[in-house]
């Protein structure tokens, strides 16, 4: 069965999900047999097998599942061409493809079981809060999204489109996070959260996927991230900073970001600043071995392919090092790098990397609703929340690359992909 828009979650019907093994991230245990039950859309109560569903209520039997709250990635690009060889491809397109094709992102994403995503930049400005919003109003089905509206970027720098013969005048629109001080930084804050982005994405390094930049190279200064922070802070968003290099890394941590999005090339001292700060990291450990193998087949630039091999193996176990200090990891892959709907192929390299099943599961439930803000309604399958729900068969903690195929996919009370 698959219902795109979900059999809309009728009135205060009462559904009973029945769980053979249910995981609790909040404690980092699974229960046998629990009964689940929501009304509309959210989480009424997490009873044990004993108690039995009211009579009129709807039950679905996932008794041979594991059952556990929706997954979240923290660093997707949902309405992007997906990466390619061309660096003219974020102008091929008009906006109303780019949104449509984000619409396909969506639903692909959502069907993988990801319900909420942080969606981590566009290139042009805050198609990604229009894809949003029709997905909150039922136009089209997708995850729940927090959204950048773009990249805050220094002029040439990582999230900036370069490449292209230097006498090209680019669109306004695809230019509007460029900054080049704190005061600029400033304005594109205030630009972006009232035009409707939820939070900010600054760009402290240079990028592998960005021509002509380096990766290790620091771009913004930490007292123009500083900037970026304080103004956020005023609307009550958070920053989070694309960072590769390990002084871009702890300039973006002394800057007060929320988080620190790759992470490639930290050193001990920026494990313990993250450590010391609360900083959460957002590795994207797989999508390396994918640009490795795809991207040279499809003839991606070398310099791409050089830039990847200088990170992929330093970010692994700069990732180890950051799970055995205990820094706070949140689950993102950069999905839009490989192909959107993937998302879980990163979840059992993080089982490679150092981290126990439960924890890589933690960390692409609550603890990326808690790096998003949203701890208070997705995260945890825990009453009040939203009934975003997901189902593997079997005992999914044995073997994460189960998660490739998720048998169940519940949003707000509406089944989106069912048994
Ligand atoms: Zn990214």
């Amino acid at each position: 069965m698959l219902c795109l828009l979900g059999s809309p979650a009728r009135g205060e019907e009462l559904v009973a999900l029945l769980a053979g093994r249910f995981v609790d991230g909040e404690k980092g245990e699974v229960r046998r047999d629990q009964v689940i039950l929501v009304r509309g859309d959210r989480i009424e109560a997490v009873r044990d097998a004993s108690f039995k569903p009211p009579s009129g209520a709807r039950v679905i039997d996932l008794s041979r599942h594991t059952v556990l709250p929706g997954l979240i990635d923290c660093h997707t690009h949902l309405v992007d061409l997906a990466q390619s060889a061309s660096a003219a491809a974020p102008l091929e397109l008009s906006a109303a493809q780019q949104v449509l094709l984000g619409a396909k992102h969506a639903k692909l994403t959502l069907l993988a079981g990801f319900t909420s995503v942080r969606d981590v930049g566009t290139w042009r400005v805050l198609l990604d809060a229009d894809l949003r919003n029709a997905i909150d109003e039922g136009i089209v089905p997708g995850p729940r999204m927090a959204v950048a509206g773009t990249y805050i970027t220094t002029s040439s720098g990582a999230g900036d489109i370069t490449g292209l013969p230097r006498d090209i005048i680019l669109p306004p629109d695809f230019r509007a996070g460029v900054a080049n001080s704190a005061s600029e930084v400033r304005q594109r804050v205030r630009e972006l959260l009232n035009g409707g982005a939820d939070f900010i994405k600054i760009m402290a390094t240079g990028a592998v996927l960005t021509r002509g930049t380096r990766p290790g190279v620091p771009e913004f200064s930490e007292e123009e991230m500083r900037a970026a922070v304080e103004e956020a802070a005023k609307y009550g968003a958070k920053v989070t900073a694309h960072a590769h290099g390990a002084e871009g890394i702890k300039n973006a941590i002394r800057a007060g970001v929320q988080s620190i999005e790759h992470g490639s090339l930290m050193d001990d001292e920026a494990i313990e600043m993250m450590k010391e700060h609360g900083t959460y990291l957002v590795a994207d450990i797989y999508n390396g071995d994918y640009i490795a193998t795809e991207g040279k087949r499809l003839g991606w630039p070398a310099e791409y392919l050089r830039k990847n091999d200088e990170t992929t193996e330093a970010q692994r176990q700069g990732f180890r090092k950051a799970v055995a200090a205990g820094v706070r990891i949140a689950y993102g892959t950069d999905s839009g790098v490989y192909p959107h709907g993937d998302n879980a192929k990163q979840l059992p390299y993080m089982v490679r990397y150092g981290m126990a099943p439960m924890q890589a599961l933690r960390a692409a439930t609550i603890e990326a609703a808690r790096n998003i803000g949203w701890e208070d309604r997705v995260g945890s399958l825990a009453p009040g929340k939203y009934a975003d729900v997901v189902a593997v068969e079997g005992d999914a903690l044995a073997d994460l690359t189960r998660f490739m195929n998720v048998a169940f996919v519940m949003k707000g009370g509406a089944v989106v992909k069912g048994p």
